[in-house]
């Protein structure tokens, strides 16, 4: 591990976005509550900009959201509107310069904004204000969407130069925006990642996910639409929809479900729970073996474990359910492991088999995925060590063979288990007694969505966006990168 990172964290996750508009309350408290409820989606930093009616207030930090802000901090927010993010890295560097909300004064207002997800043109869209006379200050693609939007802010109102922009970028976003003190929401054309519609008791809120609604005491209204702009009112009173783009196909991402989004959100009409329990059910089905018991990888093969072993014994199997492995909370990523003895240690310190439930058991261990094997390698020869008489492995998802450019940074082709591998030696490289994947129908299926109407570029290598040198799944239009001007309104 490079970077010192805990191997049993696998790879990274990118960001969370929130946006809030009341009545009249400070709008600082609900976003730092919200934040907290998403920091699951990105652990590197944290920030929040607010609006009083006459000036914008920012507090953008590097680390945990309860690092970043301090009382203080929270006072000197002023005013009913803002957007908070959480990041975790995957385009652009990883230092402050990059933290969001990104925030660009110019001639016609003040602009903060929130990116959940990934460009695949941002390139093409630098280079072409790059010429314009537009300086930037970072590398992350996050800046080129401001920069396009002041641009396009100049010439035309808010919900066209949102259009202007949305016309000219290519790929995967969630965004909160803020233009002086009115907050917005907009989703890609494909909906590849999440975003959702509160209302609060005093004004409504826009996230990532509805965890951070329900934190707020909040209702969730629905899923923004592919495609969609939601314009908070200021007021609190309400918002206003406007459906700029629209596809024949969506791009849901599959991965959210299965990994990244908290169990207890909704996303795209469907409790990530309930997806999960049912992704287990179909492993089962699919797969299933009887054996003495059924164990969770905690904690992402435990709503797939339940699911599983429920199946199990409703077709008459004797599997019992155990929660046979114990997760100390406390050895936090950042733990540092310089020598590879230490590395492997890591795993004891960070689980801790209960031996009564595994000795001479032939045991089941379920998880969501497998993206490198160092997880799954170490935890069979945990159960092993433990005096396991058989470890089978069930994953909830289908092999990993390709990379993630929509904001998931799983990792690189040379470095995914089943890029260049078969189940079979997948099996024999983790020591497993057998090795089962999911279908990517029985993804679809459990989503109850049509297999196109989802991004699954990580598990077929082919991709809902025009990327250089990928396949597409679908017919894509790229957008010229003309000059905004000239876009169609
Ligand atoms: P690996 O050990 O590299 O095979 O990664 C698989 C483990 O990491 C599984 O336990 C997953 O729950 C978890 N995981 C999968 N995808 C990610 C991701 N993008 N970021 C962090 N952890 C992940």
């Amino acid at each position: 591990m490079p970077d010192g990172r805990d191997p049993l964290e696998g790879p990274t996750e990118k960001c969370g976005v929130v946006g809030v508009s009341l009545a009249d309350r400070d709008a600082a408290r609900p976003l730092y509550y919200s934040l907290y409820a998403l920091q699951h989606r990105g652990q590197e930093s944290a920030g929040i900009v607010t609006h009083d009616g006459f000036q914008q207030h920012d507090h953008v930090e590097m680390g945990l959201v309860g690092d970043a802000f301090d009382e203080d901090d929270i006072e000197s927010l002023r005013g009913s509107a803002g957007i908070g993010h959480v990041r975790y890295p995957t385009a652009g560097s990883v230092d402050k310069s990059c933290a969001q909300p990104f925030t660009v004064s110019f001639k016609s207002g003040a602009l903060g904004l929130s990116h959940n997800g990934n460009l695949v043109n941002a390139e093409e869209v630098r280079d072409q204000l790059a010429g314009k006379g537009h300086a930037f200050t970072s590398d992350g693609d996050t800046e080129v969407i401001a920069h396009d939007l002041a641009r396009n802010l100049l010439e035309a109102d808010l919900v066209r130069a949102v259009k202007r922009t949305m016309g000219r970028i290519h790929g995967s976003y969630s965004l909160t925006i803020m233009h002086d003190d009115t907050v917005l929401g907009a989703r890609d054309p494909e909906g590849n990642r999440p975003l959702c519609i509160g209302k609060l008791d005093d004004g409504y809120v826009v996230a990532s996910e509805s965890a951070a609604i329900d934190t707020l005491d909040g209702e969730l209204v629905r899923d923004v639409k592919p495609g969609e702009l939601v314009v908070l009112r200021p007021d609190g009173e309400g918002f206003d929809s406007y459906q700029l783009f629209e596809r024949e196909n969506t791009a849901h991402c599959f991965f959210e479900h299965v990994y990244f989004a908290r169990p207890d959100s909704v996303i795209d009409d469907n409790l990530v729970y309930e997806v999960r329990r049912e992704l287990g059910r179909k492993l089962w089905d699919e797969s299933g073996i009887d054996t003495d018991v059924v164990m969770p990888v905690p904690d992402s093969g435990r709503a797939f474990a339940s699911g599983y072993a429920e199946a199990a014994q409703e077709s008459g199997a004797t599997v019992e359910f155990a929660e046979g492995m114990m997760k100390n909370r406390y050895v936090g990523r950042t733990f540092i492991m310089p020598t590879q003895d230490e590395r492997e240690r890591a795993v004891r310190l960070k689980l801790n088999p209960i031996k009564s439930t595994v000795e001479g058991k032939t045991v089941t261990l379920i998880d969501d995925s497998i993206v490198r094997g160092t997880t799954s390698t170490q935890l069979v020869q945990l159960l092993k060590d433990c005096g396991a008489a058989e470890v089978h492995m069930r994953i909830g998802a289908p092999p990993i063979v390709a990379p993630c450019y929509m904001g998931i940074n799983m990792a690189t082709r040379e470095e995914l288990i089943a890029a260049d591998k078969s189940v079979e030696e997948i099996r024999e490289a983790i020591s497993a007694d057998s090795l089962s994947y999911l279908s990517k129908d029985a993804v679809a299926e459990a989503l109850d969505t049509d297999r196109l109407d989802l991004c699954m570029g990580c598990v077929t290598g082919e991709y809902p966006y025009d990327i250089d040198g990928e396949e597409t799944d679908r017919e894509v239009e790229r957008p010229v990168v003309a000059d905004a001007a000239s876009a169609d309104d």
